[in-house]
């Protein structure tokens, strides 16, 4: 019996010896977008990075499409607060107001088309289009009866490496930290520094020295440094095998600090769409580049992205700005679908928070993880977590 397959009302659909081949995809129609919000404490309680920010509880903006085939697909875009990229929580909810009344009656499955729509109906605000995109491909999985995973170009192994990021604290707690999720199974960290430049310099040292063969660690200022600071701190840091992430706030800046030290260095905030790839290939600016999916507007760009990556010789952590099940499920079918050699490593943000959204979402097990072999994203929202939906355009299929 074929799965996870809803055949389409008088679209095309049928049975030949008991197996359902799907609705012809193409002739299927967006009938409804809804969203939720949903609100995702810290385990830790909190998480803080550059510049003195902090989340305590996260945002999260659930997006549900659905079908005039019986299909729904869902998503989710959670900004790492306000002050972080140029996205926030309630501008997910806004924009989609915007945008959904567009999608109505349109092909969910024709994912190109779809975001050229998207584009035209509004301009920029990518993170906006992430949720409705990733619901997208939750919907043409589960229509083709394969998980997202293959659709992006298949499996590589079993499972693929995760890293933990650990919120900016004095460094000895940071340590502690680093020692106890290193004893829960991870081997890559990345510490969030961008702060007080000799306090940063205490922070990287205590945690190498906790660590061991084969472990990695990322230093990630997250745009908080000047240039001295970060001339300062990697020079301090000389003699030690950390990468340094996004240094600096500008392109400029991090190109002029990559120029002068040797350390590896990442770009993350600074790399939002394929002309700054291609410009840090041109100047040899990073050694690896940070692909959030919500940044770059959803999986259609952020696979567009991973495989010019690929091409262009660049490693690549993939995540998102933060979210729960469904945002690491989505992360979880890119990664997956990422040549290991390519990816440094992904992120597990379910495992960061009190609170499940979503039935059937990858679990981390040890630092690894895996995406599911269930069509779509394999996921099924907890309608009890979700509750009433605060954007509602459409009528349900
Ligand atoms: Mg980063």
């Amino acid at each position: 019996m074929y799965r996870g397959v809803v055949p389409a009302r008088g679209l095309g659909a049928g049975s030949w010896s008991g197996w359902v081949w799907p609705a012809r995809l193409g002739v299927m129609k967006i009938t409804r977008i809804a969203a939720y919000r949903v609100e995702l404490p810290l385990k830790e309680g909190s998480y803080k990075w550059s510049g003195g920010k902090m989340v305590t509880v996260f945002d999260s903006t659930i997006v549900r499409v659905e079908t005039d085939a019986g299909l729904a697909g869902h998503g989710e875009v959670c900004p790492l607060g306000p002050s972080y990229l140029p996205a926030y929580a309630d501008g997910v909810r806004a924009g989609l107001r915007v945008l959904a009344p567009e999608l109505i009656g349109h092909d969910p499955t024709e994912l190109g088309a779809l975001n050229r729509r998207m584009d035209l109906a509004l301009k920029g605000h990518p993170y906006v289009k992430s949720g409705i995109d990733m619901a997208c491909w939750d919907i043409l999985g589960q229509a083709a009866g394969l998980p997202v995973c293959a659709l992006l170009g298949g499996r590589f192994g079993d499972d693929f490496l995760l890293y933990r990021a650990i919120s900016q604290e004095r460094p000895e707690v940071m340590a502690e930290r680093v020692a106890a999720y290193r004893a829960e199974g991870y081997r890559r960290f990345q510490l969030k520094v961008g702060g007080d430049p000799e306090e940063d310099v205490a922070r990287i040292r205590a945690v190498a020295a906790v660590l061991e063969p084969g472990d990695r660690l990322v230093a990630d200022a997250n745009t908080g440094w000047r240039m001295h600071d970060a001339l300062r701190v990697a020079r301090a840091i000389r003699d030690l095998d950390v990468l340094i992430e996004q240094p600096c706030a500008t392109y400029e800046e991090c190109l002029s600090v990559r120029r002068r030290t040797n350390h590896p260095l990442v770009l993350d905030e600074v790399i939002d769409g394929m002309g700054p790839l291609l410009r840090a290939y041109g100047d040899q600016a990073a050694d690896a580049v940070n692909l959030k999916i919500s940044k770059l507007g959803g999986l259609t760009r952020a696979h567009q992205m991973r495989d010019l990556c690929v091409e262009l010789g660049f490693a690549m952590t993939i995540e998102d700005s933060w979210g729960g099940d469904i945002a690491t499920a989505a992360i979880a079918h890119l990664a997956h679908s990422t040549p290991p050699e390519w990816l440094y490593a992904a992120t597990d943000f379910n495992s960061y928070v009190t609170v499940s959204t979503a039935e059937g979402a990858p679990r981390r097990v040890g630092g690894r993880m895996a995406a599911s072999r269930e069509p779509g994203l394999g996921i099924r929202p907890r309608e009890d977590v979700l509750g009433p939906p605060v954007v509602d355009v459409g009528e349900a299929g």
